[in-house]
């Protein structure tokens, strides 16, 4: 099998193999054959090392290095026992960061399973979807709607996903102002659900012109170029400030801009990963009443949620289907930020 593997020195790129074999199905799995798998800024960080080395962490499988990717989808093409209770030959599934959890803790139980402290992360602590095979456990892989293409799944599989519950713990409504920092993957997706679903008004800030079109096209009301405009005055001129900003920008900058966009009991939620602190105006927190939220991903009633918006025709993702061989260089123009929407990766023709 093909699989995209991280390195034995975590230089941020991937090995590409053609001998890869997937674990034995053990009790509750079902095994996947991968359709499309999209890539994600937090694969970028996994094979960076960033979270610790994936390699010498989690479970252990007949290889010893990991296998990336969280935003797959394939079919189901083998259960393991017990698996049947939740999934059938042919069932069209997701691969999603969320991989699994214990099931009894205080997250589990309350509805925040991505909290959970024995959570397993595909592509991290439990190899991904980078790979013509994959093994899930059944209780936890969400269905994809039949109605939805699965290259588009892919991408809400991850970036939508996390880009509809960060609304949601934003507490958008609508009619409401919500700022987009950084219009790539997430924040193209964030405007979308933003706009069509919640039904709020959107400003979306990027310093790429190709992006922010994007982001215009797919539902922002304004646009603004972080490079040649001062984001601050323009989004509190023309709003008023905002009701809650979405961080999706790896730049520390937009945190910054986030604090000073938001309107008095303003919600800042924190979704990109930048490694570092995040400067926060202590004046503007405690006189404006500003609050700082981080968002995970989502469960899996928010994926079978966001699933459904995309099946109804009113999110839909940017998706460029291309050849696994080339995965180090779609890192590469990753890194430099050079992506519109999300680059997936075809596993149907091989
Ligand atoms: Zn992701
Ligand atoms: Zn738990």
């Amino acid at each position: 099998m093909k699989a995209a593997l991280v390195r034995e020195k975590n230089d941020g790129f991937v090995d590409l193999v053609d001998d890869w074999e997937p674990r034995k199905l053990a009790f509750g799995d079902a095994l996947v054959d991968v359709e499309y798998c999209g890539l994600c800024h937090t694969d970028l960080h996994c094979a960076s090392g960033d979270f610790g080395d994936p390699n010498t962490m989690g479970t252990r499988n007949g290889s010893w290095r990991r296998v990336i990717g969280h935003e797959g989808v394939g079919i189901v093409s083998k259960l393991g026992e017990g698996a049947d209770q939740y999934l059938k030959v042919g069932d069209r599934v997701s691969i999603a960061w969320f991989y699994d959890a214990c099931g009894v803790c205080d997250y589990c139980v309350s509805g925040n399973e991505t909290f959970c402290r024995k959570v397993r992360n595909s592509g991290y602590t439990v190899d991904g979807a980078m790979a013509q095979q994959v093994v899930v456990n059944a209780k936890y892989a969400v269905k994809v709607p039949s109605d939805l293409d699965p290259a588009a799944a892919s991408s809400i599989t991850c970036a939508g996903v996390t880009m509809y519950k960060a609304l949601k713990v934003g507490e958008t409504k609508p009619g409401q102002w919500v700022s987009v920092h950084g219009a790539g993957g997430l924040g193209n997706l964030a405007v979308q659900y933003a706009h069509n679903v919640f039904g709020a008004h959107v400003v979306a800030i990027d310093g790429n012109p190709d992006k922010l079109e994007a982001a215009k096209e797919n539902g922002a009301d304004i646009i603004v170029n972080r490079k040649t405009e001062d984001v601050v005055a323009k989004v509190n001129k023309l709003t008023g400030g905002v009701h809650n900003a979405q961080v999706t920008a790896v730049n520390d900058a937009a945190f910054s801009q986030a604090v000073n966009v938001l309107r008095p009991l303003g919600k800042l939620v924190a979704v990109a990963l930048p490694q570092g602190d995040m400067a926060l105006n202590i004046a503007k927190t405690v006189l404006d009443g500003i609050e700082v939220r981080g968002s995970l991903v989502g469960t899996r009633a928010d994926l079978k949620e966001a699933f459904q918006f995309g099946a109804e025709g009113k999110v839909t993702p940017i998706v460029e289907k291309v050849d696994l061989k080339d995965i180090n260089d779609v890192i590469e123009e990753m890194k430099e930020g050079k992506i519109t929407g999300r680059k997936v990766f075809d596993f149907t023709h091989m």
